[in-house]
């Protein structure tokens, strides 16, 4: 059997997607099918050899055991064990049927398409406050969807009538062409491949079997979710199609900038001003939390910048989990607007600390000292 690279075979990179890979596969499959190639051994070589690479690197589970042990990964699994060699048809068809779908059809199989589709996914984008994704919250959500259509019980046809089977296709939804080298299998133009035909479609649906609705739901938010978080709400989505079954609603979560507090995660942030003279003689400051206010003492001689902590002031996870923090930063204000006795008070007070500037503002002369010595050092 072939030792060679499958990645290089089909002239992909490792990290193609699978897509990629499909696409590598049907374009060189076209190129060396034998049909188009009758009697050139070489370009029936390259075609087994393309669909041994592409049969292992289309399959989740062999492709993982390709990536970690190459070929010894796969050897005596599937093509490579003889089917594909020994008799040409047998698994053939059904790789073939999978990445040619429409074209070929079923390959050799000719299976008939079924109509019945499930509905699609819906996304619903959900805005929350803070404190609504803290605590929990019950939303109605108008959602715009397709919903079975009640007057035809979804069949799309007039109550009464039943839809007929297609006359062009004999029901199978696809008819077969000549085209060049190929036997091509189409879509059947006739019923556009659902097998059937509506003679007397519904009124209220025009034949869809499903009808527009803006549906409302109550949803219950968990307390402690967060942006990205996404709640799914089983067959809440858009109605299948002719009776298929119902897609799912994915309601993402996100959470809106609070004008105090900031998230990270089950954490808080919040910043607190404090006024230069509370922050040198120390305080009781007023906080805000979730839970309301609570009492945060400030020590004597605190700087700006400092980071207080208040445990379990946090969020509690919605996967559970130890409740977060609250931090307080709070930051100096220099006071504004000051007024002519103001300003005095305060020159009398820069005038009573110039003694022992060193002692009071350590950090400010200690920096002008260092900016001395660096510039004494230059010269
Ligand atoms: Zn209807
Ligand atoms: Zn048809």
């Amino acid at each position: 059997m072939s030792k060679k690279d499958y990645y290089e075979l089909l002239g992909v990179p490792r990290d193609a997607s699978d897509r990629d890979i499909k696409k590598a596969y049907r374009r060189l499959a076209m190129k060396y099918h034998p049909d188009r190639n009758p009697d050139d051994k070489q370009a029936e070589d390259k075609f087994k050899e393309l669909s041994e690479a592409y049969e292992v690197l289309s399959d989740s589970q062999k492709k993982a055991a390709y990536d970690q042990f190459g070929h010894a990964g796969v050897d005596g699994q599937g093509m490579g064990g003889g089917g594909f060699h020994g008799g040409f048809e047998g698994n053939f068809s059904d790789i073939f049927g999978d990445v040619f779908g429409d074209i070929f059809g079923g390959g050799a199989g000719g299976k008939r398409r079924s109509s019945v589709q499930r509905g699609a996914d819906l996304r619903y984008n959900l805005d929350l406050t803070l404190e609504e994704a803290v605590r929990g919250c019950e939303k109605s959500l108008r959602v715009p969807t397709l919903v079975g259509c009640e007057v035809c019980d979804g069949s799309g046809a007039k109550p009464g009538t039943s839809a007929k089977t297609c006359g062009t296709c004999g029901g199978m939804g696809q008819v077969r062409m000549q085209q060049g080298f190929f036997s091509v299998q189409q879509t059947c133009p006739t019923c556009h491949g659902q097998g059937k035909v509506i003679s007397d479609p519904c009124n209220a649906c025009h034949g869809q079997g499903r009808v527009e609705k803006v549906k409302t739901l109550q949803v219950k938010i968990p307390a402690g979710v967060d942006t990205g978080d996404r709640i799914r709400l089983s067959g809440e989505g858009e109605a299948g199609s002719h009776g298929g079954p119902s897609g799912d609603l994915y309601v993402q979560v996100n959470v809106r900038e609070h004008p105090i507090f900031q998230r990270d995660g089950k954490h808080l942030y919040c910043e607190v001003p404090i006024s230069f003279v509370d922050a040198a003689l120390g305080g009781e400051l007023d906080v805000p939390t979730l839970d309301g206010r609570v009492k945060l003492k400030v020590p004597a001689e605190t700087q700006t910048g400092k980071l207080f902590r208040l445990r379990g002031k946090g969020i509690a996870p919605v996967r559970g989990g130890s409740v977060g923090d609250l931090m307080v930063k709070v930051t100096v204000e220099t006071p504004v607007s000051l007024n002519s006795r103001q300003k005095e008070l305060l020159r009398e007070f820069q005038e009573a600390t110039e003694e022992g500037k060193h002692k009071h503002s350590p950090k400010r002369h200690g920096f002008f000292d260092s900016v001395k010595k660096f510039f004494e050092d230059m010269t």
